[in-house]
């Protein structure tokens, strides 16, 4: 059966652009697949490791199967240099299979829809660009509701997580992000290993998500503040091809 499906597209070494317009290229020439849109390039600061992290989506029409395709994305970040150094490591390529159809996919090497796209600005922003109208099969939201939702200024969120912990995540935001954020509770006074952090002001899908966060104080600083990062951050467009490349 013909299925579209969304890729995001991403990495932060290297000529990204040229990298990922390979794999696009070598992706598109098996025979059950086919490439048809692909977003601008959007450029954001990259979380977690130090440079310029750069972002796409694209549209595909395909008859694989979901752990098919997945594997012919894998096969792709190999082929174009992607080394599985760790999470958020620095990355030639990273492509990620973040709707296909609606389905509701969860499995070892495959959750869809990604759990971790609703929530990112840089992969929202590009998605949004060519396929706003798709519905997310468990929100039922569009991604375009999805994106703004994220654009909602003061963006109010209920964070659970302990009040001294809270001030290290706090301090860790660019001040830029943390004018644009509201942060109405900090209810936990326990070393929680999740910690959980809500859409307190939003109209589409209010729906709760969990970030597990490693006990360890600081890496869970760390990881509140790189989940806020990217509900916050706007990644810039960028418009001419020929950019720094
Ligand atoms: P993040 O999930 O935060 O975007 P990442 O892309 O850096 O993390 P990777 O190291 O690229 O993570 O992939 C880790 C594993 O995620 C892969 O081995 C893959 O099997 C699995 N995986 C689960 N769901 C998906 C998905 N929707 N798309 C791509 N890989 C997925
Ligand atoms: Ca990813
Ligand atoms: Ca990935």
């Amino acid at each position: 059966m013909m299925t579209i499906a969304l890729i995001a597209l991403g990495g932060n070494q290297g000529d990204v652009r040229r990298t990922a317009e390979s794999a696009l290229a070598q992706i598109g020439q098996h025979p059950a697949i086919t490439v048809q849109r692909v977003s601008a390039w959007y450029s954001t600061e990259s979380i977690g490791s130090a440079g310029r992290y750069w972002n796409a989506a694209a549209v595909v029409r395909t008859t694989l199967e979901p752990l098919e395709l997945l594997d012919q994305l894998q096969q792709a970040e190999l082929d174009h240099g992607r080394v599985r150094a760790g999470h958020w490591a620095p990355r030639t390529l990273d492509l990620d299979l973040v709707l296909y159809g609606e389905r509701v996919i969860n499995h070892p090497r495959l959750i869809v829809p990604h759990p971790l796209a609703w929530r990112r600005r840089f992969v929202l922003d590009p998605a949004v660009e060519i396929a706003g109208d798709f519905v997310h099969p468990i929100s039922q939201c569009t991604l375009q509701q999805l994106l703004q939702r994220l654009m909602v200024r003061p963006l109010v969120v209920g964070v659970d997580l302990d009040q001294a912990l809270w001030r290290v995540v706090w301090s860790q935001l660019p001040s830029t992000l943390r004018a644009e954020a509201e942060v109405v509770s900090s209810v936990s006074g326990e070393k929680a290993r999740e910690v959980v952090v809500t859409f307190v002001a939003s109209n589409h899908g209010e729906r709760p998500f969990t970030v597990v966060v490693p006990a360890d104080s600081s890496l869970a600083a760390r990881s509140v503040a790189d989940t806020l990062t990217a509900m916050l951050d706007c990644p810039i467009e960028i418009l001419d091809e020929s950019a720094d490349r």
